[in-house]
């Protein structure tokens, strides 16, 4: 049985969409300087939802999925069809309720709280500014925590190096054991087809 003070509640702004996360314990928090993390976070702005901070927070949560709301008007998003992440937005207002990506291997999702409202336990400390390479201060201000930076993960000891920060070897990695609900992967592989949109890379429109 599950106890109930321990789900997380993640809502998009509209609430036609709720997703209860089994952990509300994040597992990790970093920020990223990626074009794609801003790309989408704009495309969804453009369309109804937040507007992005220039170094957004990521926040991971287990991949453990209790309860889905308003599955009707979930709908998920690639930016181009070779893009590894897979996103789910509302269809009503754009807000992004959840990230998928082959390098959490259905252990963990991306969540960002400033784009839905989140629930959960969100005081983690910052681990790591990531993919820093595609950042500078013309796109915002520049970094302030005293947190790892990493250029890119382009790079095979670069690579390892973010790997093996405590936090993100324990999120990415495989499950321990099954769901007692879905993972965020089977939740978007029921939602159907998903629609690619063809942004040409950076493009801020
Ligand atoms: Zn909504
Ligand atoms: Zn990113």
């Amino acid at each position: 049985m599950t106890d109930e003070n321990q789900e997380a509640l993640i809502e998009c702004q509209c609430g036609k969409c709720a997703l209860t996360i089994a952990d509300k314990a994040v597992t990790l928090f970093l920020r990223c300087g990626c074009v794609d993390c801003r790309q989408a976070l704009w495309w969804g702005h453009k369309h109804g939802g937040a507007k992005p901070e220039p170094l957004p927070r990521l926040f991971y949560l287990r991949s453990d999925i209790v309860d889905v709301a308003g599955k009707a008007y979930m709908k998920a998003y690639k930016l181009r069809r070779t893009g590894d992440s897979t996103r789910i937005y509302c269809s009503q207002c754009y807000s992004l309720l959840g990230v998928d990506h082959p390098s959490y291997q259905n252990n963990v999702f991306l969540n960002f709280p400033d784009h839905c409202t989140n629930h959960g336990v969100l005081s983690r400390a910052l681990s790591a500014y990531l993919s820093i390479s595609d950042y500078s201060t013309t796109v915002g201000p520049a970094p302030t925590d005293d947190a790892p930076l990493f250029t890119s993960t382009d790079f095979e000891p670069e690579r390892q190096r973010f790997l093996s920060l405590p936090d993100v070897a324990r999120s990415f990695k495989e499950p321990s054991g099954p769901p007692s609900g879905v993972t965020l992967g089977s939740l978007i592989e029921n939602l159907g087809a998903v629609t690619i949109l063809n942004l040409a890379k950076g493009d801020m429109g």
